[in-house]
C-alpha cells in the first residue's frame, strides 16, 4: 500500500482483464488501462460503474465479478429501504484489506476508549440478519462485516438486540450506561447508527435531565441514515448533521469536536471518516492515501477540482476489490470539495470533502437518467 497510482493501475488492468462487463464499458469509451492510464491525471478518464448496476433488480451482480462465482466467500449486501439492496461478491482477502485500512486509520478513529456502547447488533447477528442464499452463497450485511472487522472489545455493550428478523433497542441499558459514566470524564465511546442513536437520545430527553459525559467521550456514527431512513426505519425527514451534533452534544455534555462520522457503502472498499467542525457546521471527511475520491458534475459528469465544487462522488480503489469490479465506482451521493489537499480544521495534508447526501426531486430524475445512460454504454 505504498504507491497508490501504480497499485490502482494494476487493480484496474486486472479488472479490465477479468471482468468482461467492465471491459465492454471500457471498449465503448475507447479506454484501455494498459495504454491510457499513464499518469495521475489520466485517472479522470477511467470509466466507472454506477452503484445502481450492483442493485439486485439490475440482475447483473454475477457479471460484475472478476472470479468464478463458486470461489467467492459471500455476497455482501446493503441495508435497503426499498427491498432492492446492492449485492457485491467478496472473498476474505478483500475483507482483510479493509481490516488493514482500519488498523492504519486509528488516528482518525479516535484513541482507544475504556468503555464502549454501540447502537449496532453484535457483528454475527448483524451479518446474518435477513441472510439468504444466492447462487449457492450466503448473503451477509456489509455493515455487519465492517463491524466484525472493527474488533470491538469484549466488554462492548451492543444495544441493538436481534430477535429473529426483528431488531430492537435496549433503551434501559443505554440509560444505565449514561448514568454510570455521568460526571466521570471517562474515556468512552458511543458508536452506531445515526438515527437509532438520535431517537434513543430524544426518548431519554423526556425522562431525565441533561448529562455531562465530558471531554474524553467520543461519538462515532456510521452507516449513513442522514436522509432520515435506515433499513425499514424512518424519522420522516432528513436529519441535519448540525442539528444532530448540537443536540446530542448539549444533552450528553460532550464537545462537538469529539463527533466523528464514517462514510462507506457496499460497492466501495475504503471507508472515509470525518470529524465535526463547529466552524464549518459539518463533518470534514479526510480522504486517506490508500484511496482516491473524485467529484463529478451532476449534469455533465465532468471531473471537478476546486474548493466548493459539488457533484457525484466517485471512489477509486486500488485495494480490496480483487473479487468484483469495484476499482472505479460512482455513487449517487453528492460530495463537496472543502479542500483538494489540506483539511482546513486540523491541517492534515489530505483531500477533504463534505458529504451532502442524495440529490432530490426533479434533479434526481435527471441524475438517474444520466447514470443509466452511462451504465448502458
Ligand atoms: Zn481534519
Amino acid at each position: 500500500m505504498e504507491d497508490f497510482f501504480q497499485d490502482f493501475k494494476d487493480n484496474l488492468v486486472d479488472q479490465y482483464t477479468k471482468c468482461p462487463a467492465y471491459k465492454l464499458i471500457c471498449d465503448n469509451q475507447n479506454f484501455d488501462p494498459s495504454a491510457n492510464l499513464i499518469c495521475e491525471k489520466d485517472i479522470e478518464n477511467v470509466p466507472f460503474i454506477a452503484t445502481t448496476l450492483f442493485k439486485k433488480s439490475a440482475d447483473i451482480f454475477t457479471q460484475l465479478l472478476r472470479v468464478p462465482v463458486d470461489t467467492i466467500d459471500k455476497w455482501t449486501v446493503s441495508s435497503s429501504t426499498s427491498g432492492d439492496p446492492s449485492i457485491v461478491g467478496r472473498r476474505m482477502c478483500d475483507l482483510m484489506k479493509i481490516k488493514e485500512f482500519t488498523t492504519r486509520d486509528k488516528k482518525t478513529l479516535g484513541s482507544p476508549s475504556n468503555y464502549d456502547c454501540v447502537f449496532y447488533p453484535e457483528p454475527e447477528a448483524m451479518k446474518k440478519h435477513k441472510s439468504e442464499v444466492i447462487c449457492g452463497k450466503n448473503t451477509e450485511s456489509y455493515i455487519g462485516n465492517l463491524l466484525d472487522i472493527f474488533e470491538f472489545k469484549d466488554s462492548t455493550i451492543f444495544l441493538i438486540k436481534a430477535d429473529g428478523d426483528e431488531l430492537s433497542i435496549d433503551i434501559n441499558e443505554f440509560k444505565e450506561f449514561l448514568l454510570v459514566h455521568n460526571n466521570m470524564e471517562h474515556h468512552l465511546s458511543i458508536r452506531g447508527s445515526t438515527i437509532l442513536f438520535y431517537n434513543a437520545v430524544n426518548m431519554l430527553k423526556e425522562k431525565m435531565p441533561p448529562l455531562n459525559l465530558g471531554k474524553n467521550a467520543l461519538i462515532h456514527t456510521g452507516g449513513g441514515g442522514w436522509d432520515g431512513k435506515k433499513g425499514t426505519l424512518s424519522i420522516g425527514s432528513a436529519l441535519k448533521r448540525q442539528v444532530f451534533v448540537e443536540e446530542i452534544s448539549s444533552f450528553l455534555g460532550i464537545p462537538q469536536e469529539n463527533f466523528i462520522d464514517s462514510y462507506s457503502f457496499t460497492e466501495n472498499s475504503f471507508p472515509i471518516t470525518g470529524h465535526y467542525s463547529p466552524e464549518h457546521k459539518d463533518y470534514l471527511f479526510h480522504v486517506p492515501k490508500w484511496g482516491k475520491v473524485m467529484i463529478r458534475d451532476i449534469k455533465t459528469l465532468k471531473p471537478l477540482y476546486n474548493k466548493g465544487d459539488k457533484g457525484f462522488i466517485q471512489m477509486l480503489n486500488a485495494y480490496g476489490t480483487s473479487t468484483f469490479a469495484g476499482a472505479s465506482i460512482l455513487v449517487d451521493d453528492i460530495g463537496e470539495i472543502v479542500s483538494p489537499d489540506e483539511c482546513p480544521a486540523c491541517k492534515e495534508g489530505c483531500m477533504t470533502i463534505k458529504i451532502l447526501g442524495r440529490v432530490k426531486g426533479a434533479e434526481a430524475k435527471g441524475c438517474g437518467a444520466t447514470l443509466n445512460v452511462r451504465s448502458e454504454e
